[in-house]
């Protein structure tokens, strides 16, 4: 394995800047081991390497003429990058993990994905996911599960499992992901990388193909708080294309994550995201890190949000009436697959029906069913309007916290990574995956999940949650637990990732 591919994306740019090495070299680099254990892993569901060495080499010719053009490069420029499947991208296909988009080819780039193409980082490959982002182990990809690096008999998280495995196993230094509910934090928790879910609107949506719109929020993975904030940087802003895009300026998360001071931080504990259904060993880890940071000077709160009891509930009504409505463009007639019906006549109807039975897995059709029967006459305001307004409960929970700490924090995931197939039969079990990391969405508030250490070998994740626009306080409170937890004990929980049987 090449020691480039294990610095960390801020080292390689920094090599880059210096003229140390090549992005022609690195990127090759990541190619290289992508061929070498991802028939294994399984994070990707396409791989550029042609795409990604052009735009590899046009840095290096870039910077090898030196002047104005060599410093107006962005400081990522040439380290390369993975994009998950959900995100569209012009010139690769986008499936969203889904045998209805099989061969569909975008005709327009995201915009998370023009301003990477603008800061000219070389997209690697589109990372594999739960169908449509709907799960937590990437069981529900169409196209096979991915493993977990740590141990290739256990799920890497969902929806972003692809993502959160390619960082992990240093295929990619950086990746970029969705979550809705979760599904770039609980990945990170169990690979043991880094990832943020950024505020409601502060990344432009446009061009991911939405599960929930009021929910999804576009974030990076990596395996530092400081990569991740650099990431971050990088693809937030202001978007007129997408309605709901804030229109702040992006902060400099850099400067957060390079903060670790936790002197005089109030953190408060939320009461009800620990105890039933968390593992022992996942509280056990979760303590420590409380210890940790209070012995280095932050101030220890409790706080209580009692209305967290109804947050699955109501984002599992919320999330599939918004989902039922956004799956109904996928029709046979406008995007990817269209299937006809065994027998004529060959109705309208009768060719979306063979095209939805035959494109959609379990999981989607489950959604699009509990969805369309919520919002449906007659039971719209029992359930969608409900949880609706358990939805504000939860953002006045959220705010009282917040008056008396600056952040919160909770485990990010109850378990470690579970064994593949565990959970796959039972919904149930799989959506419970997701308790603690639902209420930021439904909020619309930035959270961030940050390695714990290990539980019998396995990562466990922390998470800290900072009010809306406030990025840079979990930026901030991220980087202070992984200095106290990962640099100041050696070797930080990335690096100890065990290394995989493949040919160097
Ligand atoms: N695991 C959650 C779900 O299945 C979250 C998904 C996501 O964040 N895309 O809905």
């Amino acid at each position: 394995m090449s020691d480039l591919i294990t610095l960390t994306a801020a080292q390689m740019a920094a090599k880059l800047a210096a003229g140390e090495i090549s992005s022609v070299e690195l990127t090759q680099a990541h190619l290289d081991r992508i061929a070498a254990v991802d028939g294994e892993i399984n994070a990707f569901l396409h791989v550029n390497a042609d795409e990604a060495l052009e735009t590899a080499a046009e840095v290096d010719r870039l910077r090898a003429a030196g002047g104005a053009q060599a410093d107006a490069l962005h400081p990522l420029a040439g380290v390369p990058v993975a994009v998950k499947d959900l995100i569209v991208t012009r010139g690769q296909p986008t499936t969203s993990g889904s045998k209805m988009l099989e061969g569909w080819m975008s005709p327009y780039d995201a915009t998370v994905v023009t301003k990477i193409r603008q800061a000219k980082l070389p997209i690697l490959g589109k990372t594999n996911l739960d169908e449509f982002a709907m799960g937590s182990s990437t069981e529900h990809s169409a196209y096979g599960p991915t493993r977990n690096p740590w141990d290739t008999s256990r799920i890497p998280g969902g929806s972003g499992g692809g993502s959160a495995a390619a960082v992990a196993a240093f295929e990619a230094p950086l990746a970029l992901g969705t979550d809705t509910g979760g599904s770039i934090r609980q990945p990170a928790a169990v690979t043991g990388t880094v990832g943020t879910k950024p505020t409601y609107g502060s990344v432009s949506r446009y061009g991911a193909i939405a599960m929930a719109s009021s929910l999804d929020q576009i974030g990076p993975a990596a395996r530092t708080v400081e990569d991740a904030a650099l990431l971050h940087e990088l693809i937030a802003g202001h978007d007129p294309k997408d309605s709901t895009s804030l229109p702040e300026p992006v902060p400099g998360f850099g400067t957060a994550a390079g903060n670790h001071e936790v002197a005089g931080m109030r953190i408060g504990v939320i009461k009800q995201l620990q105890g039933t259904g968390y593992q022992d060993a996942v509280l056990a880890r979760f303590q420590e890190s409380l210890e940790l940071l209070r012995s280095a000077g932050a101030q220890i709160v409790e706080v209580d949000c009692p209305s967290f009891e109804y947050a699955l509930g109501a984002y599992y009504l919320i999330m599939s009436s918004e989902a039922s409505s956004n799956m109904a463009r996928f029709d046979g007639v406008r995007y990817g697959q269209r299937v006809l019906p065994d027998q004529p006549p060959v109705t309208i109807e009768r060719v979306m029906g063979a095209t939805r039975a035959a494109g959609f897995g379990e999981e989607v059709k489950r959604r699009i069913i509990l969805g369309t029967y919520a919002l449906s006459a007659g039971y719209y305001d029992a359930y969608y309007g409900s949880a609706q307004k358990i939805r504000t409960l939860i953002q006045r929970d959220f705010e009282a916290a917040f008056a008396s700490a600056d952040v919160l924090i909770s485990p990010t995931s109850p378990t470690v990574a579970f064994p593949l197939g565990e959970k796959l039969q039972d919904p149930m079990a799989m959506y419970l995956n997701d308790i603690a990391t639902i209420p930021a969405n439904l909020a619309g508030i930035p959270a961030i999940s940050v390695p714990g250490g290990l539980a019998e070998g396995l990562p466990v994740g922390v998470q800290f949650l900072a009010p809306a626009r406030g990025d840079a306080e979990v930026y901030h409170a991220g980087r202070a637990l992984e200095k106290l937890l990962n640099d100041d004990a050696g070797t930080p929980v990335w690096a100890q990732v065990p290394d995989m049987e493949v040919a160097k």
